[in-house]
């Protein structure tokens, strides 16, 4: 387990006084947060059904210096073998508030994008349609800025609510981090990349701005794009989707198919034989088989074509 100090039973006590003893979990397997259904477990897991919560337990790991995990639906993550140290704070259903105000709809950070999806259709708005078959919270999306058939959470995004931590003060002393709002253009999203991601932001809740349109028309389009997702995705077995970010001018999944790669293990690991871009877990596949895949792909490709394919694949905690 931890091997910090300062992680000791006043620590669990506080947190457990955050958030209700009930969502406070000790060692628990990752395997169950996440898509691809693997990872070692997590010290310590705690689950705040309010923002306030969620601040507390923020603010009470930083000072005790303890580290903290954000997750979200897990859909982007390879948890190592050996899990996560400290915290893991798990943003879902307990933190899926939705509300819909004339065209915005807000969203708490543990929602799912299809449940806001849903949402937003049925009171006919319409922006979100080829978002909603991505596995993702609104966390999540927001700190990748998740994205599909040429549209992303960007385009959608009018501000986010955020916890900015608060780092050490010229003493050396941890601080507390502090609750702000911010525009979607003071969020520098790109290609799979936020400010929530470069600097560490805690995703409480979002605000999109979407279009007046007609419920029907909005549910026909997202059925449209679900039924393209299910003719090319493996989505009958566990994966994190993408495994690579699309290298400029490539596509990953194409290059991997062309190196020969279709349908090649490490362990139970497995290059998808429907999408060459998916490694999915082809049933009791360990961290360290995806990663041995992950990285004989990239031999591959790099010694066949030249080609430097980047992981979109998040790898954290212990392999
Ligand atoms: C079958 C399948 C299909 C997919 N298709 C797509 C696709 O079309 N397009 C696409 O972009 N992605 C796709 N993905 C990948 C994945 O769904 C996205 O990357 C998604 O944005 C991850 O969201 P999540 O809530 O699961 O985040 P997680 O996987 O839980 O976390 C991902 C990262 O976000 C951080 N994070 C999570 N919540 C918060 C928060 N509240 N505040 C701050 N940081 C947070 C985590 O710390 C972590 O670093 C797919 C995945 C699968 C399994």
């Amino acid at each position: 387990m931890h091997d910090y100090d300062s992680f000791n039973e006043d620590v669990i006590c506080t947190l457990a006084m955050a958030v209700g003893e009930d969502n406070v979990t000790m060692v628990e397997p990752m395997s169950r947060h996440t898509t691809f259904q693997i990872g070692g477990p997590a010290d310590v897991l705690v689950t705040p059904e309010t923002p306030e919560a969620l601040v507390k337990v923020l603010d009470t790991c930083a000072i005790a210096g303890v580290p903290v995990t954000v997750v979200g639906n897990g859909s982007d993550l390879l948890v190592g073998d050996r899990g996560i140290r400290g915290v893991v704070v798990l943003l879902r259903e307990n933190f899926s508030g939705i509300s819909v105000e004339g065209t915005r709809v807000t969203a708490e950070a543990g929602a799912l994008l299809r449940d806001v999806a849903l949402a937003a259709a049925d009171a006919g708005l319409s922006g979100l349609e080829p978002l909603w078959g991505i596995p993702a919270t609104v966390g999540g999306a927001c700190f990748m800025n998740a994205g599909a058939y040429d549209a992303c959470t960007a385009d959608v995004l009018e501000s986010v609510t955020v916890y900015v931590p608060g780092g050490p003060d010229e003493g050396g002393a941890r601080l507390r981090g502090s609750v702000r709002t911010l525009g979607r253009d003071e969020l520098d999203m790109g290609y799979r990349k936020s400010r929530v991601a470069s600097e560490g932001l805690v995703v409480i809740s979002a605000t999109f701005a979407l279009a007046p349109g007609n419920s029907a028309m909005i549910r026909a389009d997202m059925d449209g794009y679900q039924r393209r997702r299910e003719e090319k995705q493996p989505l009958d077995l566990p994966s994190a989707g993408s495994t690579f970010k699309r290298p400029q001018g490539y596509f990953a999944g194409k290059l991997i198919m062309d190196a020969g790669l279709a349908g090649a293990r490490v362990g139970a690991a497995e290059v998808s034989t429907k999408h060459c871009g998916f490694v999915v877990n082809a049933g009791g596949a360990t961290a360290a088989d995806v990663r041995g895949l992950i990285a004989h792909v990239q031999d591959t490709v790099r010694e066949q074509f030249g080609v430097e394919l980047e992981p979109e694949v998040r790898m954290i905690g212990e392999f």
